[in-house]
């Protein structure tokens, strides 16, 4: 019954498991097959690179990690917490996974600072006062500490982005996922977002990375997996991947991005 208060309490193990997928499955109602029976295992501090052509169900899985999509079978466990239909574990796995999209979708009539208060204070429950502090403090972590009053427009795609992950960061997340959170921004732009991204998972953050950002992922990816039609095909270190796929569809793929 206090499974989730225990977790809290007793705290992880290192080298846990920190996110167990067993078999998912997920069919849209339009009948098309997203995930067809995929598993991982995912050590704390790990960081896992998610990479496969467009349509091969990359979202689809990291929106069912979180709980933003639910699968029709399969199990998943994020840090103890099984995701079932407890609504109760719902919400403890959606604090617990933050996840950073490709669009930012900050509140723009807010400020950078404002938008990192309210996760805070409406998810955790957080006094402003001190939502503020911790804003602070994770906006010059992501190098926008003179930003605070800014309104989104008045930020480039890489600062709002920036802002988007310390958002994130905020409500205390095990685990960070990342779903192409630099497609959509210009070239210049993009080094200053996988830099903060480098940063979080040399601290050992728990990651798993969608990307198209090919020498990202070699180097900063512990483990990487490709996906194709909704299939895990390989899944290896992600140095042993990019240099000697074994499979002739990772092999087929890379041979068109790399
Ligand atoms: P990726 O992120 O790798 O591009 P997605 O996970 O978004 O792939 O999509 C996997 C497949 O599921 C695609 O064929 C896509 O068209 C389909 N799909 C995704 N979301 C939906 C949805 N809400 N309804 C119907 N089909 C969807
Ligand atoms: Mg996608």
């Amino acid at each position: 019954m206090s499974s989730i208060a225990d977790t809290f309490e007793t705290g992880p193990l290192p080298q846990e498991e920190i996110i167990q997928v067993q078999g998912l499955t997920k069919t849209f109602p339009n009948g098309v097959r997203a995930l067809d029976g995929v598993s991982l295992k995912i050590h704390r501090g790990e960081v896992v690179v998610l990479v496969g052509p467009s349509g091969s169900g990359k979202s689809t899985f990291l929106r069912c990690l979180n709980g933003l999509e639910s699968a029709d079978s399969g199990t998943i466990v994020v840090d103890g917490i099984p995701l079932d239909d407890n609504p109760r574990n719902r919400r403890a796995i959606r604090t617990e996974a933050g996840m950073v999209f490709q669009q930012f979708n900050l509140f723009p009539h807010m400020t950078a600072g404002r938008n990192i208060d309210l996760a805070q204070i409406r998810v955790r429950g957080t006094s402003p006062r001190e939502a503020r502090q911790t804003t602070l403090e994770l906006l010059k972590k992501v190098g926008l500490a003179d930003r605070v009053e800014a309104y989104p427009s008045q930020l480039s795609g890489g600062q709002q982005q920036r802002v988007a992950i310390a958002r994130a960061l905020a409500l205390r997340p095990r685990v960070m996922l990342f779903d192409e959170a630099t497609s959509a921004l210009d070239p210049e732009m993009i080094g200053e977002v996988l830099d903060v991204m480098r940063d979080l998972a040399r601290e050992g953050m728990t990651m798993v990375v969608v990307t198209h950002e090919m020498g990202f992922a070699r180097e900063v990816g512990s483990r990487a997996v490709f996906i194709d039609e909704g299939r895990f095909v390989e899944i290896a270190p992600a140095q042993d991947l990019f240099d000697a796929p074994r499979e002739p569809r990772t092999r087929a793929f890379l041979s068109k991005v790399l």
